[in-house]
């Protein structure tokens, strides 16, 4: 049946691997390279010292082309996303060019305002991922312990945050949002580290700071102007102190950076860098904040040192009511395809009811905000899947699907002939064959008849609260299964194109037992499989001997990467696609941080500029 062979496509394994830490840069990367601007021009400007009145040439390209077309003729494919985003009104055109920094201060309050507006109706996804810290001698602060946060914001009026996650880890949020609690205990739930979403939700105005000009500076693609802002005297606690950075078109916030003052006593305010993408026409809206605390410098004890990244998604998902829910029941998700108008048979019947299982779940994961859209990663995942099958000879009766799980836990499971993997495995798999084994168990679960969803076939089955998506859905098999998967896997994996590559997945299984002690929250699954359970690693086992003895010291052993260098995410349609990053070369042990959290740094560009992977393109299959 299978005409097609498997593929080690050169494509493939520049988008896998491009965005990974490299020890250097491999000739194939070269024409990952090539196409991305220089980041060192982006910094160009920065060192310019404008004190004088923002001038004419500042303001020059602004004549208010703010209402791009939300379709461009020259997008690629991966741009239609942003058809669905609704059009909000920015209507800067009523207004005059500023000509003074006054009144681009004035300007950036008036737009920060009608953010807050245009954001009220939305209940985004809120996920925190945060690692304490210790010091080690070698690497540097590393994790010592890890919690985890997941929820919907209200962006409307009263901030409230409804958790996906039954036990939330109240008492390190309670230490950390005390100051907040303290002083807005009537406005605000703790809402953790989504916090800095906005300056200063409800005072953010002339008469509460003190805005300075600093200068102008580049963030990516996008020119801004860069203004200091510290709170008035006697204008309350907790007032943002800190810096933003404005673009210099419709004069939006695009970057926060800072933290709240004055803390009343015995309370904290942590530190934050806060991002906006500009995702709909006229608006940035809030996506990344990382938060660090700590300082490991000689005679200093710290009694907090963490740092954190939170990020937001799924503007776009409807608002989670009852009445809404009702709505939505689905008659019938499955077309009739079979070729004779007959009845189905028995096993027909059987396989067309597990699909209906399998599209309902898939179906309300995307509705929840937890699966990213059908998108360009799955082409890579379906042709690392496909390895698997051709070499193989699997011939299943309905080809296999991947889906990526938004979240950063590492985790994977299979609902029918889908798989899904987080987004947060992704990004820690060091190459090609390491996602071949997490994939191959998955196929294994399939190829075994393995399957746990027929139950979710049932409509009424669908009919939850999104928050509590995790109450109601859960494919975690049995210990019999989950040995069985991890045998046939190894078989898949002898027999594939990644036989004389499992050393690598060796060194990351190491990777992952060297930290599970510590990174619970990161290794505890929502709906699958933990690939460890009480700090060792399980799955693939007998893989975990293979491969060198993991060394910190040698500087070209990638065992396993940092979250964050793979998948990016669209805050606005959820969709994914992989991170175009240029190799980096790591010049000590400390570089190399698997599984650890970073800065963020997104490269940012205007509504319809950012043109999307270009390498993802080449990825279509053919020949070979
Ligand atoms: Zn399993």
């Amino acid at each position: 049946m299978r005409t097609w062979k498997w593929m080690f496509t050169a494509a493939l394994l520049v988008a896998v691997s491009a965005a990974a830490q490299q020890p250097a840069p491999q000739s194939a990367d070269k024409t990952v390279t090539a196409a991305q601007p220089d980041p060192v021009s982006s910094t160009a400007d920065v060192t310019r010292p404008v004190t004088a009145p923002i001038t004419a040439d500042a303001t020059q390209p602004a004549e208010t082309p703010a209402q791009q077309p939300s379709v461009t003729p020259s997008s690629t494919a991966s741009t239609p996303s942003q058809t669905s985003a609704p059009a909000p009104v920015p209507a800067p055109s009523a207004l005059p060019q500023p000509t003074t920094m006054d009144q681009v201060v004035d300007r950036f309050i008036e737009r920060e305002h009608g953010l807050m507006k245009v954001l009220s109706t939305r209940t985004p996804v809120v996920e925190t991922y945060l690692q304490d810290l210790t010091a080690d001698p070698q690497l540097g602060p590393v994790p010592s312990s890890d919690h985890y946060f997941l929820g919907r914001i209200d962006m409307g009026e009263t901030v409230d945050r409804k958790d996906y996650l039954k036990e939330q880890d109240k008492g390190m949020e309670e230490r950390l949002m005390g100051g907040f609690k303290k002083l807005y205990k009537v406005q605000y739930q703790p809402m953790g580290f989504s916090w800095m979403v906005y300056a200063d939700r409800t005072d953010f105005d002339r008469t509460h700071y003190e805005f300075h000009y600093i200068r102008r500076e580049f963030l990516g693609d996008v020119r801004c102007l860069v203004f200091d802002v510290t709170p008035k005297k006697n204008s309350g606690r907790g007032r943002f102190l800190g810096r933003v950075w404005v673009e210099d078109q419709d004069f939006n916030i695009v970057r926060l950076n800072g933290t709240y003052a004055p803390a009343p006593r015995n309370s904290y305010f942590f530190h934050m860098d806060s991002w906006r993408l500009n995702l709909i026409p006229g608006y940035w809206v809030p996506s990344f904040i990382y938060s660090e605390e700590g300082d490991f410098s000689a005679g200093i004890k710290n009694k907090i040192a963490f740092k954190a990244q939170t990020r937001i998604w799924g503007y776009d998902l409807k608002k989670d009511g009852k009445d809404d829910e009702l709505t939505q029941i689905r008659v019938d998700s499955v077309k009739d395809e079979s070729p004779t108008a007959q009845d189905a048979s028995p096993l027909q019947a059987e396989r067309e009811w597990q699909q209906q299982a399998e599209d309902n779940v898939i179906e309300r994961l995307t509705r929840a905000g937890l699966l990213a859209p059908e998108g360009d990663v799955d082409k890579i995942l379906q042709t690392v899947v496909n390895n698997l099958e051709v070499t193989n000879n699997i011939d299943l009766p309905r080809p296999v699907r991947t889906r990526v799980l938004l979240t950063a836990p590492l985790e994977t499971f299979s609902v029918g002939n889908t798989i899904v993997i987080s987004r947060g495995l992704i990004d820690v798999l060091p190459d090609e064959a390491s996602l071949a084994a997490v994939l191959s168990h998955e196929l294994a679960h399939i190829v075994l008849g393995h399957n746990l969803g027929s139950k979710y076939a049932f409509n009424d089955r669908m009919l939850f609260s999104d928050d509590s998506t995790y109450a109601n859905l859960g494919f975690k098999h049995i210990p019999e299964e989950e040995t069985a998967a991890d045998k046939k896997a190894i078989d898949l994996l002898n027999n594939s194109p990644y036989a004389q590559k499992l050393d690598n997945v060796g060194l990351f299984l190491k990777a992952l037992q060297s930290r599970a002690g510590q990174l619970n929250a990161l290794l505890t699954t929502h709906l699958g499989n933990p690939l460890a359970e009480n700090g060792t690693v399980s799955r693939l086992s007998a893989l975990s001997s293979k491969g060198p003895a993991l060394d910190n010291a040698k500087l070209d052993q990638v065992a396993a990467l940092p979250l964050g260098g793979r998948i990016k995410i669209n805050p606005w349609d959820d969709k994914a696609e992989m991170v175009k990053t240029v190799p980096v070369a790591i010049t000590s042990a400390r570089d190399k941080m698997p599984f650890e959290v970073t800065p963020f740094y997104p490269r940012l560009a205007r509504y319809g500029a950012n043109s999307t992977s270009p390498t993802t393109a080449a990825n279509a299959p053919s020949g070979n």
